[in-house]
């Protein structure tokens, strides 16, 4: 009997809308108004990949051990070198990560002995192509550069 005058005096109808209707206050809104406010982004999230330069002589701290390569499941992390003659040292020639096949696991980054490869906290990694996924050395030391939106 209860069941059936809750079902003719809509009694769940009502209750679902003043749960809709009680959040309809400014100030209950949650949907972040992206582009115009950017987000805040959590302390250990792990986004776009960055390999890192010494700022003072502005020449890379990768020193091309190929281990972050190594650790990788996914295997999209390419690192070149070549030897230097006269130093015996390998010095880094071309580096490729490919953004679209990684999963941010943050395991390369955890191989790295020097602190080379940082996953930021940039999280703007949209291209409109493939290729445009697949970052080489010169963008991984730039980073990507994505329009700020002002209103
Ligand atoms: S974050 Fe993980 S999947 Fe991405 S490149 Fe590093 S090890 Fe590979
Ligand atoms: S592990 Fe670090 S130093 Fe070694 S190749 Fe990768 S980024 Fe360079």
């Amino acid at each position: 009997m209860r069941k059936l005058l809750r079902t003719i005096f809509l009694v769940d109808l009502i209750q679902g809308l003043w749960v809709t209707f009680r959040n309809q206050h400014p100030k209950n809104i949650y949907t972040e108004q992206y582009p115009a406010q950017r987000p805040r982004i959590a302390e250990r999230f792990r986004g776009a990949p960055r390999l890192n330069i010494n700022p003072e002589t502005g020449e890379t701290l990768c020193i091309a051990c190929d281990l972050c390569a190594l650790a990788c499941p996914e295997n999209l992390i390419v690192v070149s070198s070549e030897r230097n003659k006269q130093t015996r040292r390998k010095e880094l020639t071309t580096f490729t990560y490919d953004t679209s096949r990684c999963m941010f696991c943050g395991l390369c980054e955890d191989a790295c002995p020097v602190d080379a490869l940082e996953l930021t906290q940039d999280f703007e990694l949209a291209s409109y192509t493939r290729e445009g996924a697949i970052w080489d050395r010169q963008m991984l030391e730039e980073g990507p550069k994505p329009t700020w939106y002002r209103y």
